[in-house]
């Protein structure tokens, strides 16, 4: 008879994380040889519950991975994990494991992308933008997300990205392609200064244009947060968190922190740029980062992968949408996910 999933009876949604008897029933559970401590065998008995699908299979966490867990929060390196090491994993790791805090984020979700002057439908990888509409309307009404950001593209006239703007700065001297033969999605290096690169897009989302606004078909989520990008004439920005010169940051940061986000899902236009920049960049600031893979189009297969490759080397995970609500219910747990916080939590030092 298989024992019944330790974190499971954590889903109810009265837990209580703090109560101090959860944690000591937690190592009385997994300290098989009753020595009082974990060892590391019993610490990947632990996580191997901890990560596990919805149907209670493990994913199976590496071994060399909990290794790393174990010897990170083993904080006084005695080679065992003690009632006070495991407080540590209890807060920073199984916390937001079993009840994620989480952030949808649609981005650029607008109809210059979808049926204006960039959909990207006429881009290389001939993807249909609207696609992602229906997609990410069935998660906002079938998943609980505890906040929901939507972002825009949103350019002055003058927007330095434009093609029709390419002669209204100098070209830096390192520049590939001279201004005078500078066309569509060619990459330019502007002088500056700083001399900066830049593809180069037809003029797409200027602000309060109707090509800025969000498709209509999109549905908006009660207590929405919108965030405005790209706003100044002079730098590009894919990310909804910094330009593309981290130079500055929108206010996504912040408004992800102060609700205490721990769980950001991406969704949108287009997968390798903005969604995908967003994606890089909420792992950077230390967040949990689910692409929501159908519910996003891109431009070009090849970068596509690329991005994707990227994301998944840095422990961020890709779903179908049909998974996101159990991750959300914390019935899916996803191993990545998990390790990336135990090293994050370590690396930040706030354990
Ligand atoms: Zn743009």
């Amino acid at each position: 008879m298989p024992t019944e999933n330790f974190f499971d009876h954590l889903l109810d949604e009265n837990s209580d994380f703090q109560n101090d008897q959860l944690i000591e029933d937690c190592m009385q559970r997994f300290d098989l040889d009753c020595d009082g401590f974990l060892n590391l065998r019993e610490l990947c008995s632990l996580t191997d519950e901890l990560f596990s699908d919805e149907n209670g299979t493990s994913y199976e966490f590496p071994v060399r991975m909990c290794a790393e867990i174990f010897y990170a929060f083993d904080a006084d390196r005695d080679g065992k994990i003690n009632i006070e090491d495991l407080k540590g994993f209890w807060f920073k790791v199984i916390a937001p494991v079993i009840k994620p805090t989480t952030a949808l984020i649609a981005i650029d979700v607008q109809n210059d992308f979808i049926d204006g002057s960039l959909a990207i439908r006429n881009c290389p990888a001939g993807q249909e933008g609207f696609e992602v509409v229906p997609v990410i309307n069935n998660l906002l009404e079938t998943v609980p997300f505890d906040y929901v950001f939507y972002t825009y593209d949103w350019h002055p006239e003058d927007h330095v990205s434009f093609i029709d703007n390419v002669n209204l700065r100098n070209f830096h001297e390192t520049s590939l392609i001279p201004q005078e033969k500078a066309k569509i999605f060619d990459t330019v290096i502007f002088k500056g200064p700083p001399a900066i690169e830049q593809k180069l897009w037809p003029r797409h989302c200027v602000q309060n244009s109707w090509g800025s606004e969000l498709h209509p078909e999109l549905k908006i989520a009660d207590n929405a947060t919108f965030i405005y990008k790209g706003t100044c004439s002079d730098i590009d920005s894919y990310s909804a968190f910094w330009d593309n010169q981290k130079l500055s940051q929108t206010n996504l940061s912040d408004e992800m922190r102060s609700r205490g986000v721990t769980d950001i899902l991406v969704t949108g236009l287009a997968t390798e740029y903005c969604v995908g920049y967003t994606a890089f960049h909420a792992l950077e600031h230390g967040y949990r980062t689910i692409l929501i893979e159908d519910a996003c189009r891109g431009v070009d297969l090849k970068d596509i992968e690329a991005t994707k490759e990227k994301l998944l080397e840095r422990h961020g995970v890709i779903v179908a949408s049909d998974k996101v609500k159990n991750m959300v219910l914390g019935r899916d747990r996803r191993h990545d996910l998990g390790y990336r916080t135990a090293m994050q939590a370590v690396t930040s030092n706030k354990y």
